[in-house]
């Protein structure tokens, strides 16, 4: 079988692989050195989109629009910037063996690859509702959202189904932006979570209440308390409802199910330290294995803002570890030199003509403030988050850049505070002043 080398081979090509590749780019690697190893069809290109822009019914982004890096602002990586810099990008390839020990990956073509140095990035896999057995959840028109093939299906299925019914399976980021957009394609919107309100990792109740009486306003409505317990199809095995564990029926022509994630490391268990579910690494990415590093959503690193081992599934830091991690290789070739990671958590979304962000840690004690009616022209509104006297976290909808900046200073600086009724009343003065 053909074996190819490579001083460093990427596995998986998402975020995290496309940061990766222009970081090395940027402080050198020569033609030959460098392989991306992707799954996809498609270079890295900025997944976030897919759950937004790219599901607009009209002005929709596609790529080569949307490749990494515009989405921090940065230059567009086009298929032949990678063939230009000599980076082989080996795409629709699907790594299915690895063996750390001997440096040497297997595709399930059975193509090896050897590396003198791996950088792990295969991101996340979406939970699906067949794996807990959930009755009939294979049927035809039940979607999950992770790769661009994903959202191409999801695309036809909008087209054929307008004036259709769609539910949306889970109130977190992929149920609120798919609930949204599915409104905007003229679906007839029930979302459906268990929860006592949407997104309940992050939102406080008072946060979760604006954005549910938002998408009620916009006529989408939101079944809480329950979950899907099966689903009926028609003769052509097509989905035709959700049934509920309080014994209601959601008749739907559409189903999509956003119920989280999971880190992709099974290629390497037993073979590296793990923790939290995810790959362990130090401040530079690098694991318990010799020349293997990891990245994005698989690693659990050092958040030494909270001297805690953490792992992050959002695309800013997905982007910063890897930058992080070739500074690391680099630097270990005596090439430029790299600091500890010290990473500020940054979330954040977009849905509807809302955006929110938030920065640092959501725990402690909250406070709200601003205009949080979901029937103003212009809502705007935030919260803070208080431990020992301190602001650990900030959330701001519908900030300006430089409030955002500000709110995300707060976050860094963790300023003390005397008075929670006082820092209300302030609102988003109080982050403007820090
Ligand atoms: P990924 O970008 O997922 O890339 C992993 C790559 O590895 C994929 O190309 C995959 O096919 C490939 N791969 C996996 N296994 C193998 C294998 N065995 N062989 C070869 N290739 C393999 N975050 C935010 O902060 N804000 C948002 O608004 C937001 N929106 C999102 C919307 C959607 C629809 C999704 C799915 C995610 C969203 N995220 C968002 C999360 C963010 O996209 C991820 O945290 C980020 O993409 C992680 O980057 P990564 O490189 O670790 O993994």
């Amino acid at each position: 079988m053909a074996e190819k080398h490579f001083k460093y081979v990427i596995v998986g090509g998402g975020v995290a692989a496309g940061y990766a590749a222009r970081e090395f780019a940027r402080l050198g690697v020569n033609p030959g050195e460098l392989a991306i190893i992707s799954k996809e069809a498609v270079a890295p290109y900025e997944r976030p989109a897919l759950s937004k822009a790219y599901l607009f019914p009209q002005g929709s982004a596609r790529l080569p629009g949307f490749h990494v890096c515009v989405g921090s602002g940065g230059e567009r990586l086009l298929p032949e910037w990678y063939t230009e810099k000599g980076i082989e990008l080996i795409l629709s390839t699907e790594i299915v063996k690895a063996d750390l020990a001997s440096k040497a990956l297997v595709s399930s073509s059975g193509e090896i690859f050897k590396y003198d140095t791996l950088i792990i990035a295969t991101g996340s896999t979406v939970i699906k509702l067949s794996d807990f057995g959930v009755k009939g959840a294979d049927a035809k028109g039940i979607f999950y959202l992770r790769e661009i093939d994903d959202a191409d299906q999801l695309v036809e299925a909008i087209q054929a189904k307008k004036g259709g019914k769609a539910v949306i399976v889970g109130g977190g980021y992929i149920g609120l932006e798919l609930g949204a957009t599915l409104q905007i394609n003229d679906l007839d919107v029930t979302m459906v979570y268990p929860e006592p309100w949407c997104m309940p990792r992050l939102f406080t109740s008072g946060i979760a209440a604006f954005y549910e009486g938002y998408y009620a306003n916009k006529g989408i409505k939101i079944v809480k308390g329950t979950v899907a317990v099966g689903f009926d199809s028609d003769s052509n095995g097509e989905v035709t409802a959700v049934n509920l564990k309080d014994g209601r029926t959601l008749e739907a022509d559409v189903v999509v199910v956003g119920v989280g994630g999971r880190p992709l490391t099974t290629l390497f268990k037993g073979q590296v330290d793990e923790e939290k579910g995810g790959i362990k690494t130090d401040a530079f990415f690098k694991t318990s294995v010799p020349d293997v590093y990891a990245v994005g959503d698989v690693a659990t690193f050092p958040l030494k803002l909270y001297s805690e081992l953490r792992r992050v599934e959002h695309v800013d830091h997905a982007r910063k570890s890897a930058e992080q991690a070739v500074k690391a290789i680099k630097a270990s070739e005596g090439v430029g030199s790299v600091e500890e990671y010290d990473y500020l958590p940054y979330f954040y979304s977009r849905a509807f003509n809302l955006s929110w962000q938030f920065y640092g840690d959501n725990v402690g004690e909250t406070v709200l403030f601003g205009d949080t009616d979901p029937a103003s022209a212009k809502p705007k509104f935030g919260s803070y988050w208080i431990k020992d006297g301190r602001v650990v976290g900030a959330f701001l909808e519908a900030g300006t850049p430089e409030e955002n900046q500000a709110i995300a200073r707060v976050a860094r600086l963790q300023p003390p505070v005397d008075s929670l009724d006082q820092l209300a009343a302030d609102g988003l003065a109080f982050a403007s002043k820090i």
